[in-house]
């Protein structure tokens, strides 16, 4: 727990003696229509998270389920790509910043304590979603950022790893390299490129031509999970967008945006643009939009539409960010768990997976419902 100066502790006391922070009785509802009174449903464990979830929820599933923490539960999901070179988005392997480094973004949320942690610009530490959950354990800060972060985590015994793969070196030097036709860097002669270099993005095979042109990799994990005991915990960790502006901070670490979870109304996260995240308060707003009484499914979609015509309004100085037909050109990917275990991946466009883990069927990928299929 973060400590809390004097005057606020007081000043929570006052709060509750007054009756306003007290549970809410069928009476306080009455006068609030459309908040909901339900507690998150026990002895229904529940994961969400993005498709590149699915292999760490494998893992963790049958603890979890037998009655894990969900804290626990969701970091040890997100700590599998953090650690898989192969993932192009996600701590070891990522893609650098524009200038060659790679940086990560990370944050976790606890519902029980409504407490969160997060690190920005992260360099050289694998486990940034660890370094997020000792931000929230052992600092009373929200979020650090860059050095500060590096220093934070080192003291904390986190080793230093060099993050840029051979691999995610050679795709960022053959992106500089046809940046731009008026530098001085030339890409190899055509005999001399590689032909057939495929890499596996979130299950599609794509060409390196194709990884520095239109299919710039996005990515991310997002995991959110319900434990037996009613309590959720999210987390949301990432190499960010692929060669960003150096210090450019996504969504992941921004509670609201990339993740966020409320024990008295449901949890939420978000891969993709993350400056539309950001811009929509994605993951805050599906939350709210669950508390009113909206379905997982329609919370995800109201908030896609609402970032629909924010990509509108923007193309009026930013032609590209969306297409012919007004839709954005850009990918955003939501997922939504409400108070009684439903969920629901949704997405801007059609095609791709969300990862989910239920009693029912236990972990699996499902389809994301599309708002413009
Ligand atoms: N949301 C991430 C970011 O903007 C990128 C992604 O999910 O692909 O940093």
């Amino acid at each position: 727990m973060k400590n809390l100066p004097v005057d606020s502790i007081l000043a929570r006391r006052r709060f509750l003696a007054a009756g306003v922070g007290a549970a809410l009785t069928p009476a306080a509802l009455a006068r609030h229509p459309g908040v909901r009174s339900q507690e998150p449903a026990k002895e229904r464990p529940t994961m969400i998270g993005s498709a590149n979830a699915l292999a760490g929820m494998k893992n963790v599933w049958e603890s979890f389920r037998a009655g894990g923490d969900p804290l626990d539960a969701v970091i040890e999901v997100v700590k599998v790509p953090e650690a898989n070179a192969d993932d192009l988005s996600v701590g070891l392997g990522g893609l650098p910043d524009e200038s060659g480094h790679v940086t990560l973004d990370a944050a976790c949320m606890h519902g029980p304590t409504h407490n969160s942690g997060a690190v920005g610009c992260l360099q050289n530490i694998m486990h940034a979603s660890e370094v997020a959950r000792l931000v929230m354990e052992r600092t009373d800060h929200c979020l650090l950022v860059g050095q500060g972060a590096y220093r934070f985590a080192r003291d904390h015994g986190h080793p230093h790893a060099e993050l840029l793969t051979d691999r995610a070196r050679r795709i960022w030097t053959a992106w500089r390299e046809r940046m731009s036709e008026s530098d001085d860097r030339l890409a190899p002669a055509k005999k001399d490129q590689k032909s057939g270099m495929l890499f596996d993005i979130h299950g599609e095979q794509v060409t390196l031509e194709e990884i520095i042109g239109d299919k710039r990799p996005t990515g991310t994990i997002h995991c959110s999970a319900l434990s037996t005991t009613g309590e959720y915990s999210s987390a949301t960790t990432t190499s960010g967008l692929a060669y960003k502006v150096p210090g450019r901070v996504g969504d992941s670490p921004i509670v609201g945006a990339g993740l966020y979870c409320d024990q008295e109304a449901g949890a939420a996260g978000a891969t993709g643009r993350g400056e539309s995240a950001i811009l929509s308060n994605s993951s805050f707003a599906m939350v709210e939009l669950m508390r009113q009484g909206a379905s997982p499914e329609e919370a995800g979609l109201e908030v896609l539409r609402r970032v629909t015509r924010q990509a509108q309004r923007a193309a009026a100085w930013q032609p590209g960010m969306v297409d012919g037909q007004g839709r954005p050109s850009f990918g955003l990917h939501l997922y939504a768990m409400g108070l009684d275990g439903a969920t629901a991946g949704v997405s801007l466009k059609g095609g791709g997976r969300y990862a989910v883990a239920d009693l029912e069927k236990g972990p699996r990928h499902e389809e994301l419902v599309a708002l413009h299929p």
